[in-house]
């Protein structure tokens, strides 16, 4: 029977045991510090291993501006709460996130003139103007921001620029991970390991089934000294006229939602989640690049 020191012998060269702990966490996006989070929170002494140098993953790195879409219709509550409630409740105390309140959920058309721009409205709902709704629309470094406290205040073990590159497995059991780092290889061992890479690196490289799968790719991109004011003004004033306009810009973007532009708790930048890229694959180099320099364009 192999032993962990074995493996590592076989399976790479020049490694080092860096960090052992109960559990380690590859991926710092919302799953991976929602795990680690829950995880310290129970006691457990927790290593988060991140390749990039921010937390939030692509919440944060990726631009997404709204945690959309937290609201129960039928009950008429909102159905997303715990860690995701910190961070909401964090990044609006400094002004960073926005949600409408719970007197303005519903089918008001003034509300929905009030929030629909900010994006916190009912995407699954077929009425027309979308039902209002808990959504909250965040600044990408105030979620940075907000996870570096948090994952310190619980005594999280926190590597940063880490690329996790292979799962330990010893008789049929995960028993750690091989990051590599400038430093060189590094084996991080734990108890328990929990992939939160998104592609479910951890698991491939174990050898579980899984599937594979693309969907649409953007590269999201933000606008300064937007007078949004004027903006929404147009579109409320003059209908048609916005209606044509924005016809035109979208087939110059190839691809957007139905609102290719919304406003951030920054003024006056608002954020574009366009244009739409098909038929790429988030595990291919060439592809990634494609995306980067396509949707740069
Ligand atoms: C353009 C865009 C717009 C979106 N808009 C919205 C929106 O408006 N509202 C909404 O709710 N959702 C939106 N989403 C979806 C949302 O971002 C994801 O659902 C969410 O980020 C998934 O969280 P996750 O933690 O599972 O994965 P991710 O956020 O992908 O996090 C995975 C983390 O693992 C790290 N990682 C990956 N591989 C490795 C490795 N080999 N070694 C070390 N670390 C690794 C990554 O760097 C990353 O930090 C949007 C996504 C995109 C791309």
């Amino acid at each position: 029977m192999n032993m962990i020191s074995d493996l590592i012998q076989e399976s790479v060269r020049d490694v080092r045991v860096a960090a052992k702990a109960n559990v380690v966490v590859v991926g710092g996006g919302p799953a991976g510090l929602s795990a680690a989070i829950g995880a310290a929170r129970n006691g457990a002494e927790v290593i988060l291993l991140e390749r990039y140098n921010h937390l939030g993953g692509l919440a944060s790195g990726g631009m997404v501006l709204v945690l959309d879409d937290m609201w129960d219709n039928h009950l008429q509550e909102i159905s997303v709460r715990g860690v995701c409630m910190t961070f909401i409740e964090r990044m609006a105390a400094r002004k960073l996130a926005m949600f409408p309140r719970s007197d303005e959920w519903g089918e008001d058309p003034a509300a929905y003139r009030k929030w629909g721009r900010w994006g916190t409205f009912d995407f699954h709902s077929q009425k027309t103007p979308h039902p209002v709704c808990f959504a909250a629309a965040f600044d990408p470094d105030a979620m940075k921001r907000v996870a570096l406290e948090m994952v310190e205040s619980l005594g999280i073990k926190l590597r940063l620029h880490s690329w996790f590159s292979r799962t330990l497995v010893e008789d049929g059991q995960v028993k750690g991970v091989i990051c590599e780092t400038k430093s060189g290889r590094e084996a991080i061992l734990a108890d328990v390991v929990i992939d939160a890479t998104g592609d479910l690196d951890v698991a491939a490289s174990a050898g579980v089934p899984h599937v594979g799968g693309t969907y649409i790719t953007t590269t999201v991109f933000r606008l300064g000294g937007v007078d949004t004011e004027a903006a929404e003004r147009f579109e409320a004033e003059e209908p048609e006229a916005f209606a044509a306009l924005d016809r035109q810009i979208k087939r110059i973007l190839g691809g957007s939602w139905g609102y290719w532009w919304l406003k951030t708790p920054l003024p006056g930048v608002v954020w574009c989640n366009c244009p739409h890229m098909a038929g790429l694959d988030g595990l291919k180099p060439e592809d990634l690049t494609r995306a980067e320099v396509q949707g740069r364009k």
